[in-house]
């Protein structure tokens, strides 16, 4: 493919011009003018675009005045697709990797394709734009040195109050992705598994007509969200502020929980020795432990 080039190209493209590649291009997350003109470029000019759905790309791609060819690659196709992509990369020809919205692979589409081509030996080109959780997290209030994307939380309760267990102690910006029916019962399964007190923000509908963002307590998005039921519609980002306690080391608080099972069972030096070997938490301190708590009534 052929591309002009520009004072602030850095060259990347160049290179690339003469080695078929795919690329990985971001699309808008609501506001159509959300795109870059390198997407609008490359989209042009690669042999094909595999999209999610290429119904949905198709009328984007109208919007923009780009004709070009799409193919699907969805979950359910993704493996086959990926070999055939693979062929026209060792053809020489350019493919891009669309989403509905934002940018592929996150939560979106496409892993496998670029594992494959990547590991084939072809360029994988990032194209970047809009992607909601940075879009979000940018405008939250919330700390951003560090965070941490959980993505989508499983349906059932089980399954999602175990994910918010193992988050508990993560001290990164928590962000998630929310769909409209489920969100109340993620707000209430973030209250009692991480605390109504923690702040969080609420993003609704990012670069759309609806665009709001609540800030506050979990249990304040909670009562705000259940008694507006307006602010239950559309596509959402949910932060939470990270853990700000001490973090318990894992392998101590697991040793501990032994320790409280066992001390009924066996003296607390046996117990100690049990639970020293299953850890991997030094004997000495286990047995302090049980002396400082006053577990030791079997020595
Ligand atoms: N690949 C996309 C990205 O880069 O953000 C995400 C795709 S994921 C299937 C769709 C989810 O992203 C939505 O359910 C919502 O949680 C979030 N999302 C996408 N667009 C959004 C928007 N305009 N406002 C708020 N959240 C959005």
């Amino acid at each position: 493919m052929t591309r002009k080039s520009t004072m602030t190209d850095l060259g990347t493209d160049e290179h690339i011009k003469k080695t078929a590649a795919l690329y990985v291009v971001a699309t808008p997350i609501g506001n159509l003018d959300d795109i870059t003109e390198r997407a609008r470029s490359i989209l042009q000019q690669v042999a094909v675009i595999a999209a999610e759905d290429t119904r949905h790309s198709g009328k984007l791609l109208d919007h923009y005045g780009i004709r070009n060819r799409l193919v699907s690659l969805h979950d359910h196709n993704e493996n086959s697709r990926a070999e055939q992509l693979l062929g026209l990369l060792r053809e020489g020809r350019s493919v891009a990797l669309v989403s509905d919205a934002g940018t592929p692979l996150i939560s979106d589409p496409g892993y496998h394709l670029v594992h494959t081509v990547r590991a084939a030996g072809y360029p994988v080109v990032p194209v970047p734009g809009a992607c909601a959780l940075v879009a979000a997290l940018s405008v939250a209030g919330l700390p951003t040195d560090r965070f941490y994307f959980a993505g989508f939380l499983p349906a059932k309760s089980t399954a999602r109050n175990k994910v918010l267990d193992e988050l508990v102690q993560q001290q990164g910006t928590l962000v998630f992705y929310e769909s409209p029916h489920r969100l109340l019962d993620s707000l209430r399964a973030m209250v009692s598994v991480l605390g109504g007190q923690r702040p969080a923000c609420l993003a609704r509908e990012i670069t759309k007509h609806f665009e709001t963002f609540l800030s506050g307590t979990l249990d304040e998005l909670l009562q705000q969200v259940t008694a507006d039921t307006n602010q239950q519609k559309g596509e959402f980002v949910l932060l939470v502020e990270g853990f700000q306690g001490q973090a318990q080391d894992s392998a101590w608080t697991d040793a501990c929980r032994w320790l409280l099972e066992l001390k009924d069972e066996m003296p607390p030096s046996k117990a100690c020795s049990v639970v020293a070997r299953m850890t991997g938490v030094k004997k000495k301190a286990l047995y302090q432990w049980m002396l400082d708590e006053g577990l030791d009534s079997k020595a």
